[in-house]
């Protein structure tokens, strides 16, 4: 539909339109369109198609004296209302149209033949906002004249009173019409900028479409305020619930993505922004996260109710806080995971201590290295029938006359120098190998996994010549060596005390036969030499 040269301008101030008569058919009713957009952003229209009798209708002018006539006419010419014999003469072109587009000018006068031939003098003016519509008084020639006795000054005046009411009528009818959809339009941006604004008043209007339209307004308009006001109690039960748990609460999408948060702030001392509209990866330690996605991924296949997992976030000045996460998937009504519900507990503290706690219970205090117990566990794993048929070796170390340097350096030195064997044992392993402190001058080492069985001969030489290099400790020059005794086993086929055995016997053998070197056991030799 081509509305008129109205409905083409698009600025700010003219947003809404309303057409010129259309679908002018004999004996039947034209329409009348009404278009005001949408507030919404999105450049949509609501469209509003008016009845032009009953617009019409609503249209009324009174007693008109002495043959007076008033007309409304549409930007083409046809006839929207009449004061008199409307009915017969709606969408009809009016025979002045001609003579009153000559006159060139949004209001004036001129004096035209009607068809009966009576001259008449007309009176005009266009209505503001609409497409050229335009409101026509008409009275003859001679009743003016009659009235006004000189022809001239009859004209004059009768002139000057048919644009005066022509005038009073287009304002009259502009903002009958085009005022309630100035309203609409601004009662809408009112609703888009805020919610919870008191509406604008709507004038009244003579087109019924429109006054329903006002109704659905203010019906939604109520709706909308209604579910802010439950917004904002549901986000304050939100804050409340995280100030008072002293935890965060939030929401994110099924691929992560955060889209609601409270309690980060006070939490981690980073901006709500720092987690809003990012993924929730981008705040776990990097240690953490395979494990967290696991987790997850785990309970949105199930379709496990909740899931629960420590890690740790960013928090102030690049450091990190060890948090417990609690998600809940929700799914959609087809089961598919849409969306993911949770809090943030603040575990911090009790982690780092039972992180410190565990550190000690399985680490020797003065090197750091791992301790018996660790080394036990270590055992187990290796154990394990999965790992069964790999070839490994454990090699005991123990110092070479570090009583003496213990008694001629002090036993700080003695400290000192224990560690540093610690450092230079790690140092000769492989990545996956274990070193640990069994007590006393006493270490021991595990190689797993051996793909030539003659390494163990190789790390056990190695050893032996880190730690016969001499030592500084405190300016001082300390020299001592070590034995090695190795053990050889494939897990699965001896026992842990079997091995162990092994061990002390090879490291006992290397002790008598001088020190300072390795040995296997002698039943390991045995073999070697079978
Ligand atoms: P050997 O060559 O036969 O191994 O003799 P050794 O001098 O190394 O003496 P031995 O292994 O029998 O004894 C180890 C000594 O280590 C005994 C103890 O005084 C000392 N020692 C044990 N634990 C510590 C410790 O934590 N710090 C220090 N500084 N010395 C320790
Ligand atoms: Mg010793």
């Amino acid at each position: 539909m081509v509305l008129s040269d109205t409905s083409a301008d698009t600025s700010p101030d003219r947003p809404w339109t309303v057409s010129n008569l259309l679908d002018i058919n004999p004996g039947e009713s034209a329409k009348l369109v009404f278009e005001v957009p949408l507030a919404d952003g999105t450049g949509d229209q609501m469209r509003v198609t008016a009845d032009s009798t009953a617009v019409s209708g609503k249209i009324s002018f009174g007693e008109m004296e002495n043959q007076t006539l008033v007309a409304v006419v549409d930007g083409n010419g046809n006839m929207i209302t009449r004061s008199t014999e409307a009915a017969e003469n709606l969408g009809k072109r009016v025979p002045t149209w001609e003579a009153l587009l000559a006159v060139g000018a949004p209001s004036d006068a001129f004096d035209a033949i009607a068809f009966n031939g009576t001259p008449i003098s007309f009176g005009f003016s266009s209505i503001e906002g609409t497409p050229g519509w335009v409101v026509v008084v008409g009275m003859p020639k001679a009743i003016l004249d009659a009235r006004w006795q000189n022809p001239l000054r009859a004209f004059g005046i009768g002139v000057i009173v048919a644009i005066l009411v022509a005038v009073l009528l287009s304002f009259f009818l502009s903002r009958r019409i085009t005022g309630p959809i100035r309203a609409m339009v601004a009662r809408s941006e009112a609703i888009a900028q805020n919610t919870k604004a008191a509406l604008p008043p709507a004038p009244e209007t003579i087109v019924d479409e429109l006054e329903t339209l006002y109704n659905a307004q203010v019906n939604s308009h109520q709706r909308l305020t209604e579910r802010a006001n439950e917004l904002e109690l549901s986000s304050k039960r939100y804050r409340a619930v995280s100030k008072v748990g002293a935890m965060v609460t939030w929401r994110a999408d099924n691929r992560g993505k955060v889209l609601e948060i409270e309690g980060w702030e006070d939490f981690t001392g980073r901006p709500a922004d720092s987690a809003l509209g990012r993924n929730w990866s981008e705040q776990i330690h990097e240690e953490d996260l395979p494990n967290l996605l696991e987790t997850l991924e785990n309970a949105a296949r199930t379709g496990d109710a909740t899931v629960t997992a420590e890690a740790r976030v960013r928090g102030r000045n690049q450091s990190w806080v060890w948090i417990t996460l609690r998600a809940a998937v929700i799914f959609d009504a087809q089961g598919v995971p849409a969306e993911w519900i949770g809090t943030l507990e603040d575990i911090d503290d009790r982690k780092r201590m039972q992180l410190r706690i565990s550190h000690m219970a399985y680490h020797d205090h003065l090197t750091g290295l791992p301790n018996r117990i660790s080394l036990a566990e270590h055992f187990e794993q290796l154990l394990h029938p999965s790992n069964a048929g790999q070839s490994c070796a454990l090699l005991y170390i123990d110092l070479d006359k570090f009583k003496q340097a213990n008694d001629t350096f002090g036993h700080a030195a003695g400290d000192a120098l224990l560690k540093e064997v610690g450092t230079r044992l790690v140092a000769v392993l492989r990545k996956n190998d274990l070193a640990a402190r069994l007590g006393g001058d006493e270490f021991a080492v595990v190689l797993g996994n051996l793909e030539n069985p003659d390494y163990s001969q190789l790390v056990a030489t190695r050893i032996v010549k880190s730690l016969s290099m001499p030592f500084e400790i405190d300016g001082n020059r300390i020299e001592i060596g070590a034995s090695v005794g190795i053990a050889m086993f494939i897990t699965g086929e001896l026992s842990i005390e079997h091995v162990q055995f092994e061990a002390d016997q090879a490291l006992y053998r290397a002790k008598t036969s001088g020190r300072n070197r390795w040995s296997f056991s002698k039943s390991e030799e045995d073999e070697r030499r079978a």
